[in-house]
């Protein structure tokens, strides 16, 4: 057919990318990037029939991680005969040809960042300078939902994905905070320019109800009870202490760790507020050059979650940097790693090789086996952990635990 007749050239080391995009078109890749491998491997037997694809020798085991199905999908350096990647391509309804116009499609649903602020009366606006963006589940569409924060504004909104294309990404669904910014440009508008709320709203691109519902906010705040003058100055004191305690943070940062303590010193002592805080440490002349050390030091708690949490997966999973990349949230990774070395050491000490892994496997299908009041033996350890590829020095190790255990 097609194959024999044509010559083909693929990309194999970024073919299980394209994969995944045609997945993700599909409705077979979770908000957080994974493939959905049950629920594939189960549509796909349904679609071909066990017999036919016992007959072909592809059968496919939803279950086990070395189902040809599970290695294709994923990032991998075998070579697979051709039928199975025709087998997967008629069920996802997509052609040989496809794989070259699919090709270098991003599976991200928000595509790769950083990703521009929205804040309309912001001077940076469209400038890229969000790096990451925060992906859950919609509830209500089931769709990856996008969570994009300007750290220089503090702007964020978000947007139901996934991105159909490049556009998508200066659009969004809605506004979950303005941010002092916006915030003080509504302030001036009505009170320093004394525009309308209409023509306030018009300027800053939302409705009339938005720009009431901030303006109450703003006339209801200092008709609070008033700080002291003491009780003041102990909240420039904590704030004090909070600028020196995260030499690197930025004012918005530094906002996130005491929202409270910022808003009062927003309303009562504006002024000092601006003079007692970082001042453009993180940008400079507003373009796009990025703190990578402040990002270091908060993407390495990111980092350490994600880990814990695959290491705490029910059924061990191998921590790999493309797992621990999924499971924080964060695109691109591999390559911001240079630039951030804490991060970097970190997840290098924590990797594991596929020799590791096995072991861990193993370990866990014991407790397992013995948790269920029975003799650990070698064949059932192979078995449930997998173990059929390990490697000869790998196999002795193992038997060595398994007699360990036994004694
Ligand atoms: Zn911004």
């Amino acid at each position: 057919m097609k194959l024999a007749k044509r010559q083909y050239s693929w990309d194999i080391a970024n073919l299980h990318k394209t994969y995944r995009f045609m997945l993700s078109k599909r409705g077979y890749l979770t908000a957080q990037g994974f493939v959905n491998q049950t629920k594939l491997g189960r549509n796909l037997i349904r679609y071909y029939g066990d017999e036919l694809l016992k007959y072909l020798n592809c059968e496919v085991k939803p279950g086990d991680a070395n189902c040809w199905l599970r290695l294709l999908t994923s990032k991998h350096r075998a070579i697979f005969h051709p039928l199975k990647h025709i087998l997967l391509l008629v069920f996802l309804q997509e052609s040989v040809d496809s794989i070259k116009e699919n090709e270098n499609k991003s599976f991200f649903a928000f595509g790769e960042g950083p990703y521009p602020c929205l804040n309309p009366v912001a001077e940076h606006y469209g400038q890229r300078l969000i790096e990451d963006v925060q992906i859950k589940r919609d509830e209500n569409t089931g769709n990856p939902r996008g969570l994009f924060v300007c750290e220089k504004c503090g702007f964020s909104y978000s947007r139901i994905g996934p991105d159909k294309d490049i556009n998508d990404q200066f659009r969004y669904n809605k506004v979950i905070e303005y941010g002092p910014v916006w915030k003080e440009k509504l302030n001036y508008f009505i009170n320093n320019e004394n525009l309308s709320k209409k023509e306030t709203a018009r300027r800053l691109n939302v409705s009339i109800e938005t720009v009431r519902r901030y303006l109450n906010g703003f006339e209801k705040q200092p008709k609070k009870e008033a700080p002291t003058i003491k009780k003041l100055d102990e909240l420039k004191k904590r704030w004090l202490n909070l600028v020196e305690q995260y030499p690197n943070y930025s004012q918005n940062q530094l906002r996130e760790l005491d929202k409270g303590l910022y808003t009062l010193l927003y309303y009562y002592a504006k002024e000092w507020l601006q003079q007692n805080s970082p001042k453009g440490k993180t940008y400079h002349n507003g373009n796009k050059r990025f703190n990578w050390e402040e990002r270091d030091k908060q993407v390495l708690p990111l980092i350490k979650k994600a880990i814990e949490k695959i290491l705490n997966e029910e059924k061990p999973i191998r921590v790999t940097l493309y797992r621990i990349a999924q499971e924080a949230g964060i695109s691109g990774l591999k390559s911001k790693l240079e630039k951030m070395p804490e991060t970097k050491q970190y997840i290098l000490s924590k990797l594991e090789s596929v020799e590791q892994f096995q072991l861990r496997r193993a370990k866990w299908a014991i407790e397992m086996i013995k948790k269920q009041g029975m003799h650990v033996s070698k064949s059932k350890v192979m078995e449930m952990a997998n173990l059929h590829k390990a490697s000869i020095e790998t196999m002795s190790k193992i038997d060595k635990l398994i007699e360990s255990y036994n004694c």
